[in-house]
């Protein structure tokens, strides 16, 4: 094989890994911490507006270790990870805010509790502790006239970043439940859409039938091109997707619903969609 062909392969086999530091920790809520993440491996990220909930798999060092052994592409193309007490936790989180000037990625994290490897890594993070990020991924749609957005305490960061960034013309209608009214942060947002702040105070999260209720209630004009986006625990989740497609015959160009965690489940012993 000539160098010219082996060049491509070898480009394709990279592996995307950014690995980065705590620059600062923001508590934004009492239940929700920012963590801004900097490093020249950001230099050759972005991430593009018009993303509808941009994400980044965070690659988490265990407690132990100030800075794990990241997994390597082997020579057969596949990703190889280390033994299984130096290797990092892979958690999906979305993409807050990226500012490339500052070269500062934010990742706000609901804080709950000790069970959660990334929850309990953002609780304890200090300046100069070291996390890897893959990613982003960058769901996207186009020519939609009435968006329907539904989010629970996880999905803040997501809508947020998706507020901030809709044309100013978008119309629509935003549901978001979180614990309590503590948890309401301002948001950015074109004039055309309307946000609802659902707080079933001292319920459990993931419990309440809050989110899918208020969806399913949810109407838009009947000649729309509609798009449904929603983040949310698991059931409640696929309580949305179910009722998308058998109430509104919406197939899968027109939503995207995503089981963004799961009651009694860690991150990887369940699908993001089912
Ligand atoms: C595309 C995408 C984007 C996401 N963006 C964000 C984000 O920006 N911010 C954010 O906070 N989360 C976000 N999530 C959700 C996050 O990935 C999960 O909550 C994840 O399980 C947290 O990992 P962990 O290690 O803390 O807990 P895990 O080890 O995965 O779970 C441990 C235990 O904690 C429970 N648990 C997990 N999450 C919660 C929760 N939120 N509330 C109560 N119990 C929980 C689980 O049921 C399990 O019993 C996103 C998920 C997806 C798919």
């Amino acid at each position: 094989m000539s160098d010219a062909t082996k060049a491509p392969a070898q480009k394709e086999t990279r592996l995307q890994l950014c690995i980065l530091h705590v620059v600062r920790t923001i508590d934004l809520t009492p239940r929700m911490r920012r963590i801004v993440l900097g490093g020249q491996d950001l230099a050759d990220f972005d991430v593009p507006t018009n993303a509808l909930g941009p994400y980044v798999k965070l690659l988490i060092p265990p407690k132990h270790l100030a800075e794990p052994e990241w997994p390597t592409i082997g020579f057969d193309g596949r990703l190889v990870w280390p033994a299984i007490e130096r290797r990092p936790v892979m958690r999906t989180y979305s993409v807050r805010r990226f500012d490339k000037a500052a070269a500062e990625l934010h990742v706000d994290f609901v804080m709950h509790g000790d069970r959660g490897v990334a929850s309990a890594w953002a609780a304890r993070a200090q300046p100069g502790d070291v996390v890897g990020i893959w990613g982003p991924g960058c769901p996207t749609t186009q020519n939609i006239d009435w968006y329907l957005f539904a989010g629970d305490h996880t999905a803040l960061p997501a809508l947020a970043f998706i507020m901030e960034h809709l044309p100013p013309t978008a119309r629509g209608q935003v549901f978001i439940e979180i614990p309590d009214e503590t948890e309401m942060q301002a948001l950015a947002r074109p004039e055309g859409v309307e946000v609802t702040w659902l707080c079933p105070n001292g319920a459990h999260p993931g419990t309440t039938s809050a989110l899918q209720d208020a969806v399913k209630a949810a109407s838009w004009p009947s000649d729309a091109r509609v798009f449904v986006w929603a983040g949310a625990e698991g059931s409640v989740a696929r309580s949305i997707r179910n009722h998308m497609r058998t109430q509104h015959r919406l197939d899968r160009e027109q939503m995207y619903v995503l089981n963004y965690w799961k009651r009694g489940a860690s991150e990887g012993a369940f699908g993001y969609v089912d």
